[in-house]
């Protein structure tokens, strides 16, 4: 009870103290059996014995982690479950984890450009990279061309003596068109510059970047990896330990990287990353099946599809994996598109992709609002375009809540 005559208790004797917490321990309690499941690392900063010992770890003749901005246990362990998935090879080390897929972007472009370079991009990449493309880069003094990456010829025909760099996704969002991997590859070999490919969509299973001669390869790990939209993460790995180095230490000094509670989830979903591509990679393919039949679809672009735009290259740059997303566009306008959506409310609409559960994104109203009508319509996003996420719900049944809203928006 405190003393009204002595508030701060300074006449308290010492043997009255109350009990405190002892000062902080330096080992964790030893168990000989280690644990399962990889623990979470929150730890921001990490202790050193002494100065020599700090230096060691800086200098890289210890290992270790000192302040996780630079690293922390769980970063590591994801990367390396990535890497190993996109077969880095091991001397170029496990790649960056970064804190969003667009800090893995951000960090391949500060770590290996700088001003007076050109960059060579693909015209329908995810619309932030675009943007980092139109303003950001611009603004660094590092020119951009933006060319049709279906289209090799025109990639080999943006090439300038300063160009360093190459950067595509293999299968376009939302109009799903997959790019001439191989005639891409040789335009950049050509030029000496530096291909990146984004394996966001195509992941690792549907597309090898390193393996096919791209010398860099990033993840929104947010998406398939992870699977189940609670973690925001992006992965760069590279084919050499320089351009990792050069990677790391932009995504450091910028702050790109990512938290050990986001790493840990990430860690835990990409456990079923398999099973859950094959099953929406089996859904994806019924759907699109089921939405071809239906009246009220104008198009449906998928790449396992006969009529698909790209479908004579699609066998060799995405082999038997035609992937878990696809788009259709709907008869109709603005008002079929509401009706659809709130027909189908079993299927979330909401702008992301990868999840567990099948979403569905409207790209005029969200990723391509800030184009005008003509320049969607250029790219065959018309009003009733939609974008599905397929997840890895029972496929009756999904298929029947898509088709039942499709029907009763347009009856
Ligand atoms: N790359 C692609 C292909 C994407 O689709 C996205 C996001 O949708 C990103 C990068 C950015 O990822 P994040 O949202 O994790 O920053």
């Amino acid at each position: 009870m405190p003393d009204s005559n002595d508030p701060k208790g300074e006449a308290q004797p010492e043997g009255a103290r109350p009990p405190q917490p002892p000062l902080r321990p330096r080992a964790l309690p030893a168990s000989a059996a280690t644990p399962l499941v990889t623990p979470i690392f929150p730890s921001v900063v990490y202790r050193s014995v002494d100065a020599d010992e700090m230096d060691a770890q800086y200098e890289g003749r210890l290992p270790g982690y000192t302040y996780s901005r630079e690293g922390h246990v769980n970063a590591t362990v994801l990367a390396r479950r990535l890497a190993a998935m996109e077969g880095v090879p091991e001397a170029a080390g496990p790649g960056v984890v970064t804190g969003s897929g667009m800090g893995a972007v951000a960090a391949v472009l500060l770590g290996l450009l700088q001003a007076g370079d050109h960059v060579v991009a693909s015209d329908q990449l995810y619309g932030r990279t675009l943007r980092l493309m139109a303003r950001e880069l611009p603004r660094l003094g590092i020119a951009t061309s933006l060319v049709d990456a279906t289209d090799a010829a025109a990639v080999a025909a943006a090439m300038r003596p300063e160009t360093r760099m190459v950067l595509v996704e293999v299968v376009s969002n939302p109009t799903i068109r997959v790019a001439d991997m191989p005639g891409i590859v040789a335009a950049a070999r050509a030029a000496g510059a530096v291909l990146v490919v984004d394996n966001t969509f195509t992941t690792p299973f549907g597309y090898a970047p390193l393996a096919e001669g791209a010398q860099v390869v990033l993840h929104s790990v947010t998406k398939l990896l992870a699977g189940h939209s609670d973690a925001m993460l992006g992965w760069v790995g590279t084919d050499t330990p320089e351009r990792a180095q050069a990677v790391r230490e932009a995504a450091e000094t910028w702050g790109f990287t990512g938290s050990p509670f986001d790493c840990w989830l990430a860690e835990r979903g990409l456990a079923s990353f398999p099973l859950r591509h094959a099953r929406a990679s089996a859904n994806a393919a019924v759907l699109a099946d089921r939405l071809a039949a239906e009246p009220s679809v104008e198009a449906v672009l998928y790449p396992g599809r006969p009529e698909h735009p790209d479908h004579n290259r699609v066998a060799r740059v995405l082999g038997e994996t035609h992937g878990t997303m696809l788009s259709f566009r709907m008869r109709g306008g603005r008002a079929e598109v509401n009706r659809f959506l709130r027909a189908a409310e079993a299927l979330p609409f909401a702008p992301t992709l990868g999840d567990v559960a099948t979403t569905l994104s409207h790209p005029a109203s969200s990723s391509h609002r800030a184009l005008d009508e003509a320049a969607r319509a250029a790219l065959g996003i018309t009003e009733g375009f939609i974008r599905v996420s397929v997840g890895v719900e029972e496929p009756q049944a999904v298929g029947d809540a898509l088709i039942g809203a499709l029907r009763e928006a347009t009856a």
